[in-house]
């Protein structure tokens, strides 16, 4: 289909978007290529991509289908001219490890690293009381002196700022000591290497490479829990770089105790180490970072006003993640110049009604039980059953109290969700977990890690 045909095909999508978003929205988009179920189109900016994909993917897939085009994937890019570069996804195929003989010295662009994203500096890292530890501890790391804890080990939950902050330990490493070799990957990417240096018999090679790095930054480890030959190599390469006293840094979800599936041995090392973890932000961290990103957009968007008390708002009420609470400023502040209005508390509302909605939900019992049951490897009907086994019943009433904790529900609501329990029956299953919380440090580990991921 050439973009002509195209051209005639999407002003369909007048009709089903409506002429605003049409012009505002479809209009600018070219399609670049088709190829079998595959669509792709070229957008201005990533922002503009995501929005397209979000709210009229579906339309602009009925047209295609309509028009006899069996498409069923959309996918929209910036082309390479554009000017941001956005950081790599995980998934992006890993580019050929380079033979030995071509690596440059003394240079990272060699390394088989993700590419780092430019906006995440210590400078546009806003520290507050959840993160201030967090911080501290990248920042010594960032000095670039002798090493004194190693691993760094960061964890918490999505879009708290663990990427953030190993890329900007890497910019100020490589800001201050240009030479060192400093790599950073998800954890995804390392097994992707190693699976295909496997594969290309370049094992040898691949050791080579991780091991002749200063230092080792490796994004979301969890991802290799039950991966056995990853976590061995993995295994290796850290004790080979700690022997040099090289420094390593990694992340993760959760604490390294707390990952499933990941060899003792290996969790063990991960703690030997600083352990240091990034707390859900609270709403002092929340406005700071719209603030800071406000500032950034009132000079992206000259002569936009943002009217007091709407920072404040989604500071109060998009408590989810970081991630989340850029993504509505980003949105506001789009919609908000395409429209040339004010952004005021109304406009926020109206705007972001999904996002507000969304962050409003309540956390369920039944959510919960879900939770527990898949953490303690048992049915989620045995929650509510009738089974009296230890290994079933803690796991219920570890649910009954976080259902007590987590939600509003009063104790006979409860006990209706857990197959028509009496509600002195939850009463003294929460009484239980209260006592043993005590003294077994195991479930009191657990149950922070289930608040956490419920809470997440
Ligand atoms: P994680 O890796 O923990 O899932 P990211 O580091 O990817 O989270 O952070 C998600 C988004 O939130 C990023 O755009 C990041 O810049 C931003 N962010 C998180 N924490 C902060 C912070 N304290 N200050 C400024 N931006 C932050
Ligand atoms: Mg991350």
């Amino acid at each position: 289909m050439t973009n002509e045909a195209w051209g005639k095909l999407r002003e369909e999508l007048i009709k089903r978007v409506g002429r605003n978003n049409y012009a505002t929205w479809i209009e600018p988009i070219r399609l670049a290529e088709l190829r079998g179920p595959l669509a792709r189109f070229e957008v201005p900016t990533t922002f503009f991509g995501d929005w397209v994909s979000r709210n009229f993917s579906d339309h602009i897939l009925h047209e295609l289908n309509a028009a006899g085009r069996e498409v069923a994937r959309l996918e929209f890019f910036v082309p390479s001219s554009g000017a941001v570069r956005m950081p790599r996804q995980a998934a992006t195929p890993a580019k050929p490890l380079p033979k030995l003989s071509q690596r440059r010295a003394a240079n990272d662009d060699d390394l088989p690293g993700a590419s780092l994203d430019a906006r995440f500096t210590f400078d546009s890292f806003v520290v507050g009381k959840p993160n201030e530890l967090a911080h501290a501890a990248a920042r010594r790391v960032a000095e670039g002196g002798p090493v004194t804890f190693n691993p760094l080990f960061l964890y918490g939950g999505v879009g708290l700022g663990k990427t953030h902050l190993m890329h900007a330990i890497a910019h100020e490493l490589q800001a201050r000591q240009p030479e060192m070799r400093v790599l950073y990957l998800s954890a995804e990417q390392f097994m992707y290497r190693f699976v295909q240096a496997l594969r290309d018999k370049q094992i040898m090679d691949f050791k080579e490479i991780f091991r002749s790095v200063d230092v080792l930054m490796v994004d979301d480890v969890q991802f290799i829990a039950g991966k056995d030959s990853t976590q061995e190599e993995f295994f290796h390469t850290f004790n080979a770089l700690v022997d040099q006293n090289k420094q390593i840094i990694i992340s993760a979800d959760r604490a390294p105790g707390e990952i499933k599936d990941l060899e003792e041995r290996i969790k063990s090392r991960l703690q030997c180490g600083l352990v240091v973890d990034l707390h859900p932000t609270d709403y002092e961290l929340r406005l700071g970072i719209l603030q800071q990103k406000a500032e950034f957009y009132r000079q992206q968007y000259p002569g936009l006003h943002i009217a007091g008390g709407v920072l404040d708002f989604l500071a109060h009420r998009i408590t989810t993640n970081v991630r989340v609470l850029e993504g509505a400023l980003t949105r506001l502040f789009a919609f908000a110049s395409l429209v040339g209005r004010e952004i005021t508390l109304e406009l926020a509302q109206d705007c972001l009604a999904d996002i507000l909605r969304a962050s409003d939900r309540k956390l369920t019992i039944e959510e919960i039980q879900r939770k527990v049951a898949e953490h303690y490897n048992i049915r989620l009907s045995d929650m509510i059953g009738p089974k009296r086994l230890r290994n079933i019943a803690r796991p219920r009433q570890v649910a009954m109290y976080l259902a007590k904790q987590l939600t509003p529900r009063s104790l006979p609501e409860i006990g209706r969700r857990f197959g028509g329990r009496d509600h002195t029956t939850i009463m003294h299953g929460v009484k239980k977990i209260e006592e043993l919380m005590a003294t077994d440090s195991q479930l009191s580990d657990d149950l922070n890690l289930l608040k956490r991921l419920l809470q997440g």
